[in-house]
């Protein structure tokens, strides 16, 4: 597959941005080589500069499981674009969403619209710090939450590392009060809050991990989760920035029978437009400005044209359930690819909730970042270039979920599991 357009807006891109991107996990440095750019997307499909179609399975990372232009998606953003492009004051569309995410995920009595779900986790965190008086946080190696100072600590190996930051800029007094644990471990968990109980504000967690491939919690791990935090006063703030509306219209609070005491979403709350929420238990949402004394603020949230978005986006998956489809969809591509390896002989695990999936180049299956991290990224390298270059396109990295959506057909499954198989028979010995 020829890609001169790509490579030459990509060279440039170089010179004007970072890394040529605007966000490091879209620049290929798992895989190495050089990313593709995209002109225009439909439903399943994504056309890059060059003319080259692929069938998607990063969907923007997650938001359009709708599929791309999803028509009466697309419509609601032109009816709201003829009517303002912001106010900054309140508009009927809030309310609108707001009400929606409170119907879907019932955890939730009162939300806080922002931009970003790294802006939703880092004012979370914020409010449990104010709401409990308390300082620590714990977080779980192989989590992420976006770039939140704080939550950017080694995922180091060791059972509780107090936090040392991981990237340059982070203080270590910003993360000081950051504990790491390990996911799924559940005496881990005991022994941190025997020790620190009393300062604990919050424990955050990724209720279905997607950033280290898709690892699965274990009933007895949630359960310890809710338990020890209720125990000791601190807050759980479930961080379903990617897994809500995803894995459920309820997310995987619903899924799992879990009730948060905060619960953070991104992603597909903005239907592919950037909204983040966050929102809980109205007694501890009051806690925040001008209800309360915790501040956050912004500009553009709850904006007209990204809520009109959301909305369009919430009701279809409220009002046209895709999730038995997609579990369908699901289930054909995370057999068939797990089938395709073994095929070939190759060491593989798939884990997969609903439409989000990992095959991992691991013969364990992944219940931690250190199992996860034991993958072969080599191999997966070269699974997704050859994926690439036969028109199907992959997250970049073996530690990120892959996402089938509404729009995906079983042709579109199979063609992939062919393509697939291609790949790896050619693996050889
Ligand atoms: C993507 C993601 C975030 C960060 O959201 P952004 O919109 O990229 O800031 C936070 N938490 C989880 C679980 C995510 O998957």
């Amino acid at each position: 597959m020829q890609r001169p357009k790509s490579h030459a807006i990509f060279s440039r891109a170089k010179e004007l941005m970072p890394g040529g991107v605007n966000s490091p996990a879209r620049a290929f440095g798992g895989v190495g080589g050089e990313p593709v750019v995209f002109e225009r997307a439909a439903g399943a499909y994504l056309f890059d500069v060059d003319g080259n179609q692929y069938i998607d399975y990063i969907g923007s990372w997650g938001p359009m499981i709708l599929g791309h232009q999803h028509p009466q998606v697309v419509a609601a953003v032109r009816e709201a674009i003829e009517k303002a492009f912001s106010f900054g004051a309140p508009s009927p569309g809030e309310n609108e969403l707001c009400e929606l995410i409170c119907q879907l995920v019932p955890s939730i009595e009162m939300v806080r619209l922002v931009s970003s779900g790294t802006e939703a986790t880092m004012s979370a965190i914020r409010l449990a710090r104010g709401y409990t008086g308390r300082d620590r946080i714990i977080k779980f190696a192989g989590n992420y939450h976006g770039h939140v100072d704080s939550l950017l600590v080694a995922a180091g190996s060791s059972a509780a590392t107090l936090g040392v930051p991981n990237s340059p800029g982070v203080t270590a007094g910003t993360t000081q009060d950051t504990i790491v644990c390990r996911y799924n471990d559940v005496a881990n968990l005991e022994e941190v809050f025997t020790e620190h109980g009393s300062t604990i504000a919050g424990v955050i967690f990724e209720p279905i991990v997607g950033n280290m491939g898709t690892v699965v919690p274990t009933p007895d791990f949630l359960q310890t989760l809710r338990e020890l935090t209720w125990k000791h006063g601190a807050l759980l703030i479930c961080d379903e920035v990617m897994t809500g509306f995803r894995v459920s219209a309820g997310g995987a609070q619903q899924l799992l029978d879990i009730t948060p005491d905060i619960t953070t979403l991104g992603k597909i709350v903005g239907g592919g437009m950037p909204i983040g929420a966050y929102g809980g238990r109205k007694e501890i949402m009051e806690h925040i400005l001008p209800a309360g004394k915790v501040f956050q603020a912004g500009t553009l949230s709850g904006n007209p044209v990204a809520t009109a978005a959301g909305i369009a986006t919430l009701k279809l998956l409220r009002d046209q359930p895709p999730y038995e489809k997609l579990d369908q969809l699901g289930k054909l591509l995370g057999d068939g690819l797990l089938a395709a390896a073994h095929e070939a002989k190759i060491p593989a695990t798939l884990t997969r909730v609903g439409s989000m999936l990992t095959l991992f180049f691991n013969d364990m299956q992944p219940t931690d970042w250190d199992g996860a991290s034991k993958s072969d990224t080599t191999r997966f390298a070269r699974y997704f270039w050859g994926l690439l270059n036969r028109g199907v396109y992959m997250p970049c990295s073996q530690y990120e979920a892959l996402f089938v959506s509404a729009a995906h057909t079983e042709a579109d499954i199979q063609q992939t599991i062919d393509t697939a198989k291609e790949v790896l028979a050619g693996f050889g010995a």
